[in-house]
């Protein structure tokens, strides 16, 4: 993404300085000019910015005016801004960093100070930036399971709940389907451990792209899988759930389980239904509709049966 600077300025002198000397460092791809408070926060409204430098005396709005308007919108707050002030007025650098302005330099400024400061603030704008990013990923990372990339046990839990009490208030259909590999056990005891692993993680693969976007897939068990499907019928979760099948049963699979026929066995079960007051019995159904279809032969799925 080009990066960009907003100069904000009544005088035009001022703002032509400023962008002129950033320019001639090569700081920024785009250099975006307001007259006043009010015009720099629509522009940084519109088009974002990486940094701003303001002036405090402007007529309109002036600069720690716009500091509150751009601290009020959590969007915005993150983008360091350079006041300009007068250099006998001390007042105005203390307020203006009190308020939430990252640096100040004081008018006339020295081209070479100004460019210092800008580089220190771009500087701990990408530091800060990269923490955010390490963040969000060790977040993620804590979601999920190590060995498939679905969803953990516990994430799962945590967004079922909340699931729950949405399609709840909101009259909506959540759709819950229990995968479990038929007999797991045996592709261990033939080809160890680490193949049943393997399988383990393509069967994860072709479940993760069998769902649309909002649906959540997660590692519930050893080798059973959670789906939630939300706004999804119970109907509509069967031919889910027997895609999911057929799909699987489709894997070819690589030496030396080349002659192995994996199969699951599928759960499908839906809230709203008068057999389901919560999680807990959502969960009890599905779990239901999985044993009838481990017991009906394996390789199949089956729905709650709902009463008439
Ligand atoms: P079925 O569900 O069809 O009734 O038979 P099953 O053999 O799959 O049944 P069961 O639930 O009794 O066995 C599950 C097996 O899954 C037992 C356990 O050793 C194995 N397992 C659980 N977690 C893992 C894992 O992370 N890796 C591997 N390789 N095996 C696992
Ligand atoms: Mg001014
Ligand atoms: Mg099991
Ligand atoms: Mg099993």
């Amino acid at each position: 993404m080009p990066s960009s600077v907003l100069v904000i300025d009544d005088s035009q002198l001022i703002r032509e300085q400023v962008v002129c000397t950033l320019r001639s460092e090569g700081l920024f791809d785009q250099y975006r000019v307001a007259h006043d408070g009010l015009e720099g926060f629509k522009s940084l409204v519109e088009g974002g910015s990486d940094l701003v430098i303001c002036d405090v005396e402007m007529p309109r709005m002036n600069g720690f005016k716009f500091l509150q308007l751009v601290n009020s919108r959590p969007e915005l707050s993150d983008i360091p801004i350079i006041m300009l002030t007068v250099a006998m007025d001390p007042q105005s650098k203390i307020r203006g960093l009190n308020e939430g302005a990252s640096d100040y330099v004081t008018k006339p400024f020295d081209a070479g100070e100004l460019v210092a400061r800008v580089r220190v603030q771009m500087k701990i704008k990408s530091l800060q930036d990269e923490l955010k990013r390490a963040n969000a990923l060790l977040k993620e990372l804590n979601n999920l399971d190590h060995l498939t990339n679905l969803y953990n046990r516990r994430y799962l839990t945590e967004v079922l709940e909340k699931e729950f009490v949405r399609v709840k208030r909101s009259s909506q259909e959540l759709t819950l389907v229990i995968l479990d590999i038929d007999r797991f056990k045996k592709i261990n005891d033939t080809y160890g451990h680490q193949c049943g692993d393997a399988v383990l993680a393509e069967i994860a693969a072709v479940t993760k792209a069998s769902l649309r976007t909002y649906d959540i897939a997660a590692r519930y068990g050893g080798e059973e899988f959670v789906l939630l499907l939300p706004s999804t019928s119970l109907s509509d979760g069967v031919v889910v759930a027997e895609r999911l099948r057929q799909a699987v049963q489709a894997i070819s699979w690589p030496a030396p389980m080349r002659d192995l026929a994996v199969t699951v066995s599928l759960g499908v079960a839906t809230y709203p239904s008068p057999l389901v007051d919560g999680v807990e019995s959502l969960f009890r159904h599905a779990d239901e509709a999985l044993y009838r279809a481990k017991i009906g032969g394996r390789n199949r799925v089956e729905a709650m049966l709902v009463p008439r």
